[in-house]
């Protein structure tokens, strides 16, 4: 059988390393570590300015760094939210000695300036631990590529796809845990453009925002994700269709009544359909914007508070607004069972939607580890890759309609949409203790 050690030699010889590191032996240590490891490409470098240099120039680029944290001068923070602005595609190891908890802080500061964090090691250093963490190396995907690029639009261009028509929303479908039942699905904006092929929202939704044209999104992906939604329950398929609604559209008295038309001409119910707001967004007119979501619900809408817990307000905001969900932000998820910090903020926002009687929602569940977890803590539902990846109407009108039969051959690892990923077994559905 082969060591780990071995296994990770036929993959690594391909790969370019950077090591940061400012204490002369650690850096010779680490690289040899590489080196012994089967890597035949690796960059030192005893500096964060040294380090960034090298990283801005290499070509080919490089595809792992190895950093420290504590260095003299531009420091391993400094040098890491450099390597997000530059947005190239390279993935991040930090090796440290500071304390567990202060570098799983680091690693969450580095991944919020859009760094793939590959993993995290203290010191000292093994092969052991490097081949672990070097052996969940992938090419970065297409997502986070796509994230990275952010092509900028102007208004104008924005508009003008806007009348063409190319907005149109993808589905990501939402799974009940207990069951493995497809119970709703989120409609995401996506612009097919002419010549940048899909665009995702963090290229147009904040222009929008801010030049005055989200009430036109909105309404564009509500229409076709109701006609999507019509189709689906015609074919018998029981499921909830989410829309996002930014706070802005809440400034507008008529809104309600706009989306009762698009949803009656469409055969819906608002049962049927359930808007997300964002509890970080800010709010400009508390008192209007109280009343159009209230009026929503009156009228029999779903409302999801949407990424819980990175808003500044939750307690005031929920209890003032009749939400019906709460989507559990992706960053507790992917990290619950990496810290205590996180786990415990997993815990609390489970807590807090049983408490208010509302669906626990989990966002970004990315690996059978993650699903299993909230399983045990009683999360009622979830959506993330692992499930299955936001897709194309017809695909997912495929795939909602694909039989579902209950097979434990979930296999722990994201990828595109398939069915087999949905068939979760059954499992005792426990509450969270209050
Ligand atoms: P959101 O409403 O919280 O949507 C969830 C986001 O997480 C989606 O990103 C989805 O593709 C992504 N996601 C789902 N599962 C996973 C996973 O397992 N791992 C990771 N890393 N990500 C996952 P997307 O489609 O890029 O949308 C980003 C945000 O843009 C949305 O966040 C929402 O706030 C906004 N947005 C999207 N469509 C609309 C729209 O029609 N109107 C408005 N106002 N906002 C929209
Ligand atoms: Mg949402
Ligand atoms: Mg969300």
């Amino acid at each position: 059988m082969k060591s780990q050690t071995e296994t990770v030699a036929n993959d690594i010889s391909g790969l370019r390393f950077l090591v940061v590191e400012d204490h002369g032996f650690q850096r010779w240590a680490l690289s040899r570590l590489l080196t012994e490891l089967g890597a035949k490409h690796v960059v030192c470098a005893a500096d964060g300015d040294t380090a960034l240099e090298i990283f801005r120039e290499s070509r080919p680029p490089v595809d792992i760094i190895v950093s420290d944290l504590d260095m003299p001068g531009m420091d391993g923070m400094e040098f890491l939210r450099h390597v997000g602005e530059a947005g190239a595609p390279a993935s991040v190891i930090l090796a440290s000695g500071l304390e567990r908890s202060l570098i799983a802080s680091v690693g969450a500061m580095v991944t919020a300036y859009g760094v793939a964090l590959l993993g995290k090691i203290e010191k000292p250093t093994t092969a052991a631990k490097l081949a672990a963490i070097i052996a969940n190396h992938k090419p970065l995907d297409a997502d986070w590529g796509r994230a990275r690029a952010a092509p900028r639009f102007s208004l104008d261009e924005i508009a003008l796809g806007l009348k063409r028509g190319e907005f149109e929303p993808y589905f990501q479908p939402k799974m009940e845990l207990a069951t493995g039942r497809i119970v709703g699905a989120e409609a995401l904006a996506r612009w097919r453009h002419p010549e940048r092929g899909l665009v995702g929202p963090e290229c147009f939704i904040q222009a929008m925002e801010d030049g005055g044209l989200i009430d036109e999104l909105t309404f564009a992906i509500l229409n076709r994700a109701a006609q999507c939604c019509r189709l689906w329950r015609n074919a018998g398929v029981d499921a909830t269709m989410s829309v996002n609604l930014s706070l802005r559209s809440l400034a507008d008295f008529s809104i309600a009544d706009g989306m009762m038309r698009i949803v009656s001409t469409n055969g819906l119910e608002p049962r049927h359909v359930i808007f997300e707001v964002t509890e970080s967004a800010t709010v400009a007119n508390l008192g209007t914007e109280l009343e159009n979501l209230t009026r929503l619900r009156v009228r029999g809408f779903g409302l999801a508070i949407d990424d819980y817990g990175t808003g500044y307000s939750s307690m005031q905001q929920l209890s003032r607004i009749a939400f019906t969900e709460l989507k559990i932000d992706p960053t507790f998820v992917k990290h619950a069972a990496e810290g205590r910090a996180n786990m415990a903020m997993l815990e609390s926002c489970l807590e807090m939607a049983y408490k208010l009687g509302i669906v626990a929602v989990a966002e970004g569940v990315e690996n059978l580890a993650a699903l299993e977890l909230l399983k045990s803590l009683g999360c009622e539902q979830a959506q993330g890759h692992f499930i299955a990846r936001p897709m194309e109407a017809r695909d997912f009108m495929d795939w909602v309609q694909l039989p579902r039969t209950v097979t434990p051959e979930l296999r722990d690892e994201p990828g595109p949409a398939t069915a087999h990923r949905a068939n979760v077994a059954p499992a005792p559905f426990n509450r969270v203790q209050v």
